[in-house]
C-alpha cells in the first residue's frame, strides 16, 4: 500500500454567470458547503452580467447584476477565505460584446460575434476599459491577487486584410495579443497575476515552441483544461508549459460538458473525468526531474452554456452533487489515500473513500449508489434536490412523448396531405396528445415554481420555455391536423400522389 497525495494549494470552482444569473443569496448559501469541502477560490466569469458603466453599459444585459448586490457578494465571498478571481473573455467568446452594432467592426470575421480583431486600436481600448472597470471595481472591494482573461477557443484569427498585412504566424499574434492584454492588467492592478486557458497553444510544436518570444509572459499563469471522462493530456504540452510558464494549473468540470442541451450532469462521467486528472497528477515528474512537480491548482467549472449563443446547459443547484463528490475525491487525495493497483478504480475508490461522506454531505437517507449509467439522488436533501427530481421528471415526461412522436406519429402530417388517415385512431390520438401537452405543461409549471428560489423570472422564461417550447409546438400541430380529421368527409379515388416536391 502506498500513501498517494498532492499538494494543490488553489480548489478553484467556477461560476458561470453567462445569461443566467443565479441569485447571489443562494450562492452566499453554498459557501460553508464549499468551504468545508476545500475550496478556496472562486472564478467569476460574469460575462453579460457585470454592472459595466458608461460608453460599455450595453455590453451588460438588462438584468445584470447590481454593483452593490457583486460588491456584497464579493465581500462575503473573500470573508468567507475565498480568493475572488474574475474572468474576462479578451480575445475569442466575446460575442456578448461584438454581437452589439455598437461593437460589431471589431470583429475578425463579420459574419462570427465570437473573435475580435487583434490588430485594430479600438479593439484594445474597448479590452481596456473593460478591464479597467472590472479591476477598479473588484479591487475597491478586496485584494485581487488573481485575474482570467479566457483567450481559449479563438475560432476566427488571422483572417482579416489588417492582420494578414502584418504577415505574422497565427501563433505569434496569439501570443502578442495576450502580452499587450497582459501588459494592460498590470498598468491598473502590479500585484495580480495573469491566468490563460491553454488550449490555443497546444497545437505548437516543440521546435516553434522555442522560438516563441514568451519573455514577458513568464508572469502568466497557464490552465490546461480538459473535461473528457479519461482526459487526452499531452506530457509534450504539460512540458512545453512547464518550460515556459512559471505555474500550471489543471482545469476539470463538474457541469457544463455532457452536451450543450444536458439537463443533469452524468456524475459517473464528471467524477472519472476528475479521477482521470488526478491519476495524472499524482506524483508528477517532469522528465530529467527528480522532483515531484506542484501544479498550482485546480478549477472546477461548471459551465452555464456552451457559448453566450447557446441554451443553457446543467444548473447549478441540481448539479451539487456533482461538485460535491468531486470535492470529497480532491480532498481526501490531498489528505492522501492509501491504494495499491488492484483496488485503484473508480468504484472502489467511490465506495471505500467517498461515498460515507457524499452520504453525509448531501443529506442522504442511504449511500447514493454508484449506478450503471449515473447515480440517483432523490433519497438525499441537498438544496437543490426538488429540481433535480423535477428536471428528472421532464425528461422522463419529454422522452416518453418524444420516443412516441418519432414511432407512432412521424407519418400523420404527410398522411393529412394525402387525406388518408385512420379515422378509429383520430380520437384517441387527439386524447393522447392533449394528455401529453398537460403533462408538459405540468412539469413546465413545477419546474418554473423551484426556480424562483434561484433565478430570477427572465431567466426561468427563458429555461422553461426552452425546455417545452419543441414538444408542445408539435403536439398543438397534430392537434390541429387531427381535429380537422373529426369531421365526416369523402375521399378521391387513389393513388394520390403527393412527394417530397411538393414540401
Ligand atoms: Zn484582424
Amino acid at each position: 500500500m502506498d500513501i498517494s497525495s498532492v499538494t494543490l494549494p488553489n480548489v478553484v470552482v467556477h461560476l458561470d454567470f453567462k445569461g443566467s444569473p443565479l441569485k447571489l443569496e443562494y450562492l452566499e448559501s453554498l459557501f460553508p458547503l464549499m468551504k468545508s469541502h476545500g475550496v478556496n477560490g472562486l472564478l467569476l466569469e460574469y460575462e453579460d452580467m457585470f454592472p459595466y458603466e458608461g460608453n460599455l453599459t450595453n455590453i451588460s444585459a438588462k438584468n445584470c447584476y447590481k454593483k452593490h448586490e457583486v460588491k456584497k457578494f464579493i465581500t462575503n465571498a473573500y470573508n468567507f477565505g475565498f480568493e475572488i478571481i474574475p474572468l474576462i473573455q479578451t480575445f475569442g467568446h466575446l460575442e456578448y460584446v461584438l454581437k452589439l452594432a455598437q461593437f460589431k467592426h471589431l470583429r475578425e470575421d463579420q459574419t462570427y460575434p465570437d473573435s475580435i480583431c487583434p490588430n485594430k486600436a479600438e479593439s484594445f481600448t474597448l479590452i481596456e476599459h473593460m478591464i479597467r472597470q472590472v479591476i477598479e471595481f473588484h479591487t475597491s472591494v478586496v485584494p485581487l491577487k488573481y485575474i482570467h482573461i479566457g483567450c481559449d477557443e479563438v475560432y476566427h484569427i488571422n483572417e482579416c486584410q489588417q492582420c494578414l498585412k502584418r504577415h505574422l504566424s497565427t501563433i505569434d499574434l496569439f501570443v502578442h495579443h495576450v502580452k499587450t492584454i497582459s501588459n494592460i492588467v498590470s498598468s491598473f492592478s502590479k500585484e495580480t497575476t495573469v491566468l490563460i486557458w491553454d488550449d490555443m497553444l497546444r497545437q505548437i510544436t516543440l521546435k516553434e515552441w522555442y522560438n516563441i518570444d514568451f519573455q514577458s509572459l513568464n508572469d502568466i499563469e497557464i490552465v490546461y483544461w480538459d473535461y473528457e471522462p479519461q482526459v487526452k493530456v499531452s506530457h509534450i504540452n504539460l512540458m512545453k508549459y512547464h518550460k515556459k510558464f512559471s505555474n500550471i494549473w489543471i482545469a476539470s468540470a463538474f457541469k457544463g460538458a455532457d452536451g450543450r442541451t444536458a439537463i443533469i450532469p452524468n456524475e459517473k462521467k464528471r467524477f472519472s473525468n476528475h479521477f482521470s486528472w488526478f491519476n495524472l497528477i499524482l506524483d508528477y515528474k517532469f522528465g530529467g526531474e527528480s522532483n515531484v512537480y506542484n501544479f498550482k491548482g485546480i478549477i472546477l467549472t461548471g459551465w452555464s452554456r456552451y457559448s453566450h449563443m447557446d441554451p443553457p446547459c446543467e444548473l447549478l443547484p441540481p448539479s451539487i452533487p456533482s461538485l460535491i463528490i468531486n470535492l470529497i475525491f480532491i480532498k481526501k487525495i490531498q489528505e492522501g489515500i492509501s491504494y495499491d493497483s488492484a483496488n485503484h478504480n473508480m468504484d472502489v475508490i467511490y465506495k471505500n473513500y467517498l461515498s460515507t461522506d457524499i452520504k453525509q454531505s448531501l443529506l442522504c437517507n442511504r449511500v447514493p449508489l454508484f449506478g450503471q449509467n449515473n447515480i440517483e439522488w432523490s433519497s438525499c436533501l441537498f438544496n437543490g434536490v426538488e429540481l433535480y427530481s423535477s428536471l428528472k421528471k421532464y425528461i422522463s415526461v419529454s422522452t416518453a412523448i418524444s420516443n412516441e412522436l418519432n414511432n407512432n406519429f412521424f407519418f400523420i402530417e404527410y398522411y393529412s396531405k394525402l387525406k388518408t388517415i385512420n379515422m378509429n385512431t383520430v380520437s384517441d390520438n387527439i386524447v393522447w396528445c392533449n394528455d401529453s401537452f398537460y403533462q408538459l405543461l405540468d412539469v413546465e409549471n413545477k419546474v418554473s415554481n423551484i426556480l424562483e428560489e434561484y433565478y430570477k423570472k427572465e431567466f426561468i422564461v427563458e429555461y422553461v420555455t426552452y425546455l417545452t417550447f419543441d414538444l408542445k409546438k408539435k403536439l398543438h400541430y397534430l392537434m390541429i391536423i387531427l381535429n380537422d380529421y373529426k369531421k365526416p368527409r369523402i375521399w378521391e379515388r387513389g393513388p394520390i400522389a403527393y412527394n417530397n416536391n411538393n414540401i
